[in-house]
């Protein structure tokens, strides 16, 4: 792997060679550059975090004569820049070489993740202390060589501190490649705003360019950091502008009177940009007292994730308070669901299926339940996070415990799509009929008629197989067409409810092309007498709706 940190020693030697500061032989230079940027990058990583080190780091470089000032706003600009990010980079890829193996490539990330953002972190506060201690450094050295001075050389020793501290201003509050202000910049002038107008209200655009990535990765990084510049030139007439990432900028508005001010600002920023690059912006607004910056960053980026979906306009999220408490819930959940499993906080209920020709219960559908919210939801949770694969076989495995001691109903049970995806369920299932003594033709898989269904043959050959039927659950609402229906393993289609308002004749011919499949058809959502009546006219099979049974805990 190319070692990131080799071209910053390099920028770095050429930075003091520039700067007229050549007293020893190059290579001797670099060496001592090179050791001084190992500290430094030690002193980021080392835990506990001790930015002091960045002091002594700050007073070795005056010590080896390196104390110029262009040399030191080399440094920093060269570490406030490039640093986080290759600190970042060479983590992370370690990380995801480790869990991913040799694939981890493609999901190498350009943007500062997490680990970035701390690094940026630590990376400033050292480079702080490194100023000052080398400010100290100079001034203990000046002090000792004062004597010698005369009143023009201390005058214009001076003017050098003065000039070397603007210099590191300006390193530490600009982003290297725009020269415009960046994030920690950003921040100080929210603060100062929000306590010089504190009785005012404020607006916070947070603006992304999309596939900024694919830019630098196609026409190469001179272009990337030409689109940057144009974006920057576009954008500096819209407010206090910054630049907090590559591909992020934000613009701070100040005295708004209301939400759709920063939207507007937003368009214009979408229109004025549109020629370049399609950007996605998050929008805050809110009066400026009792906030600070972190809550104001935060919330951006927050309405920045809803950007896209927000009826206010394609491309705009703005940022609401009802709606990022929904996500924090949400957020919680979704963490709670390995140890509400562990805790076997997951139970079935189980609903009645019924023969419409004479009322008989001839089976069970079980569902799924979890106090803490709607099935329709932790379901789709635990598909998201990867959680369905654990929690459908404890569902299975308990509906298997429940379903063996009775010989005369049929279990059904539903099987998400994602599970189909992962290897390894026709053992757990196999597994599951073995140790519970579940007979396999009298468990009935329902799976939900999605897209992905027929990509998944194979495994629902397999399925098959074992001797369990397989049903297509919510049968109507979508995908499948009934020819595709036949060339696949399924023994009964469940129409979804949505059927129930369907002509009589319409429904006639449905059941009756399933049946001519040699499949049997459940009717779901039946909740009066007459659809029950509408449904046997039309042949269906079986029944299921509250007006034969609701779910309950016990096996009817
Ligand atoms: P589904 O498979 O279509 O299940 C039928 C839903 O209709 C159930 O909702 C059931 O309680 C409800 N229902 C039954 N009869 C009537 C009726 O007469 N009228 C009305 N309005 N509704 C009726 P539930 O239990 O809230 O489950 C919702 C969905 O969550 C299920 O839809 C299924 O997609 C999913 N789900 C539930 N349990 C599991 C599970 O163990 N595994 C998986 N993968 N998904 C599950
Ligand atoms: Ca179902």
């Amino acid at each position: 792997m190319e070692d990131p940190l080799a071209g910053i020693t390099d920028d770095w030697l050429r930075g003091v060679v520039a700067a007229g500061f050549v007293p020893g032989v190059r290579s001797r230079v670099r060496a001592a550059l090179r050791d001084l940027l190992e500290e430094f990058v030690a002193a980021v990583r080392a835990e506990p975090f001790d930015p002091a080190r960045g002091a002594r780091i700050g007073a070795e470089l005056v010590d080896l004569r390196m104390s110029a000032p262009p040399v030191l706003g080399t440094t920093v600009a060269l570490f406030a820049g490039r640093l986080p990010a290759a600190i970042a980079g060479a983590d992370g890829e370690q990380g995801r070489a480790r869990t991913l193996g040799p694939g981890g490539e493609q999901g190498r990330a350009r943007s500062l993740g997490a680990d970035g953002e701390q690094a940026r972190a630590r990376v400033l506060a050292l480079l702080e202390t490194l100023t000052t201690g080398f400010v100290a450094a100079q001034r203990d050295a000046a002090l000792r060589a004062a004597e010698q001075m005369n009143r023009a050389e201390k005058i214009h020793w001076r003017g050098v501190q003065l000039d070397l501290q603007q210099r590191l201003q300006r390193a530490l509050l600009h982003r290297p490649d725009t020269g415009l202000p960046n994030e920690q910049h950003l921040r100080k002038h929210l603060a100062e705003t929000i306590a010089v107008r504190s009785g005012e209200r404020l607006g916070l655009c947070l603006i992304s360019l999309d596939r900024y990535d694919e830019v630098t990765d196609t026409l190469g990084p001179e272009n990337g950091v030409r689109l940057l510049a144009e974006v920057a030139r576009r954008l500096r007439p819209l407010g206090f502008l910054a630049h907090l990432a590559d591909d992020r900028f934000a613009i701070l508005l100040a005295g708004t009177s209301g939400v759709d001010d920063v939207v507007k600002v937003a368009d214009r920023a979408i229109r004025l940009l549109a020629q370049d690059a399609a950007v996605t912006v998050g929008v805050v607004e809110r009066a400026a007292a009792g906030t600070d910056p972190d809550t104001w960053l935060h919330d951006a980026r927050l309405a920045l994730r809803w950007a896209g979906h927000d009826e206010r306009g394609r491309g705009v999220g703005v940022f609401e308070v009802g709606r990022a408490e929904e996500d924090r819930r949400r957020h919680r959940l979704a963490a709670a669901l390995p140890a509400a499993l562990a805790a076997g906080e997951f139970t079935l209920q189980y609903q009645p299926l019924v023969r419409l020709a004479d009322g008989a219960v001839i089976g069970v559908e079980a569902l799924a339940r979890w106090r803490r919210l709607e099935p329709r939801q932790f379901i789709a949770m635990a598909e998201r996070t990867g959680v369905i694969h654990e929690l459908g076989r404890s569902l299975l495995e308990q509906a298997g415990r429940a379903g063996a001691a009775r010989a005369d109903l049929r279990m059904s049970v539903n099987v998400s799509p994602v599970q189909l995806a992962a290897p390894g369920l026709v053992a757990a299932v196999a597994g599951i009929l073995h140790r519970t003594g579940m007979p396999a033709e009298r468990l009935q898989l329902e799976i939900t008629e999605t897209a992905a269904v027929i990509e998944h043959r194979a495994v629902l050959d397999r399925l098959a197989a074992l001797g369990l039927r397989l049903a297509l659950d919510d049968f109507g609402t979508g995908y499948s067409s009934l020819a595709e229906l036949a060339s696949l393993p399924f023994a009964e289609v469940k129409l979804a409810a949505e059927f129930l308002t369907a002509h009589g004749e319409v429904l006639r011919h449905v059941v009756g092309l399933c049946h001519a499949l040699g499949v049997t058809v459940t009717a779901e959502g039946i909740e009066s007498g007459e659809q029950a009546r509408a449904l046997r006219e039309a042949g269906c099979d079986h029944g299921q709706g509250y007006l034969f049974g609701r779910p309950r805990a016990g096996l009817p």
